[in-house]
């Protein structure tokens, strides 16, 4: 419940990510922001609120500090925060689409996402078609006077499709549609979406903010302060709320954010190259490779291209599922974003909920999301696992 325009704002990206929203603690000091476990506050008389604070589900002062300091990173004028990134999604659904409304999806969006247009609003009269963002007059062409909402991923997940935000965000402009980019993937340190033409900006936080893989967190960043009373109003009246130890988590994450992706891009870097030159790899996807169909628009909007990478197998499905069982620095696990490197196999893990639809991913492929250990380390164990 959060805006930005404090000072932090004129400062750089590493600085606002240590101190935007997080002052120390007016009565102690304390330089952290304290966790606040308070489910309701003090009132001096009736209606006499201390800081505006009277019961958690509707603000909470580490939820707050966390909400800010997203909206300064983020470039927006507020943004709000939330039990998961798909709890955010739908909050941010709820807050602007009606029964009857059409969403433009990418044909490789998050299976989470689509699952959630697909199973769960579809059945409250809203349309979805899935599109390959990449491809603008397709994008065009699938538009109605319906249309409410394009959403995009940039890179996707997880063919690392890349989205042109600011073309996109004139085909929105033209059609009365608003334009909302899940940062997940490239978080606001490589890419910020608001200042690209986006209206909002929504995160899975449990990926690179959190940063760690122990928290569940999502949330929504607005450039349009009264789209953002909406979200308010509707994060209290429906309450899906983060809870101030996660917030706090999130908080301790995005401090270190942009030396943990420098760190990731670097070891992604290092692995593509490796990858490219082994003889049992027969693509890798990677948007900072010149040959990436996406690569000049993730050049031009990106400052650099992740820790995400996916490549496919010579040996199809079988091999694939041999590799992901094999590696030992590696682990075998969904998400992505952590400090530790995993991998997956997307057509039976993550992505196994869009089996058989238009979104249904490679079987030979391989999901990599490159942790900041030694890199040397990573490309030796998937040298051992593709032996
Ligand atoms: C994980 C993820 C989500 C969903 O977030 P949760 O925190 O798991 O609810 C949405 N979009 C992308 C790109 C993701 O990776």
């Amino acid at each position: 419940m959060s805006g930005s325009g404090s000072d932090w704002d004129k400062h750089g990206f590493d600085t606002r990510a240590i101190h935007a929203g997080q002052e120390p603690d007016p009565q102690t000091g304390a330089v952290v922001v304290p966790i606040y476990a308070t489910s309701t506050y003090k009132q001096d008389g009736v209606g006499g609120l201390r800081g505006g604070y009277e019961y958690s589900r509707t603000g909470n002062p580490t939820r707050a500090a966390l909400e800010e300091s997203l909206a300064s990173l983020e470039r927006g004028a507020a943004a709000y925060t939330f039990g998961s990134g798909l709890a955010a999604s739908d909050t941010l659904v709820r807050s602007v689409l009606r029964p009857g409304d059409h969403v433009i999806l990418p044909i490789d969006a998050y299976g989470g996402s689509y699952r959630l247009f697909a199973r769960v609003f579809g059945e409250w009269g809203i349309e979805v078609t899935p599109v390959p963002l990449s491809d603008l007059d397709a994008v065009r062409a699938a538009t109605t006077e319906r249309t409410k909402m394009i959403w995009c991923e940039t890179p996707t997940n997880p063919l690392l499709g890349i989205a042109d935000i600011a073309a996109l965000s004139a085909i929105a402009r033209e059609v009365g549609a608003l334009l909302v980019v899940d940062n997940t993937f490239a978080t606001p340190y490589l890419q910020q979406p608001l200042t690209l033409g986006a209206d909002v900006v929504v995160h899975s936080m449990t990926k690179y903010l959190g940063g760690h893989s122990d928290v569940v967190g999502g949330a929504v960043v607005v450039a349009d302060p009264t789209l953002g009373e909406k979200i308010a109003f509707n994060q209290n009246a429906i309450g899906a709320i983060i809870g101030p130890f996660d917030a706090w988590l999130v908080l301790r994450g995005i401090k270190t954010l942009g030396v943990r992706m420098d760190r990731h891009s670097d070891n992604a870097a290092a692995v593509v190259e490796f990858l490219q030159a082994s003889p049992k790899v027969t693509r890798v996807w990677y948007p900072g490779l010149a040959e990436h169909p996406g690569h000049d628009i993730a050049a031009r909007q990106m400052s650099q291209y992740g820790g995400m990478v996916s490549f496919q197998v010579e040996g199809g499905p079988d091999a694939a599922r041999r590799v992901v069982d094999a590696t030992s620095v590696f682990t075998l696990g969904e998400s992505l974003g952590g400090v530790e490197s995993l991998i997956e196999y997307p057509a039976a893990m993550t992505h196994a909920s869009v089996a058989g639809s238009a979104l249904e991913v490679p079987d030979d492929l391989i999901r990599l999301s490159v942790g900041i250990e030694s890199a040397a380390d990573l490309l030796t164990d998937l040298d051992r696992a593709l032996a």
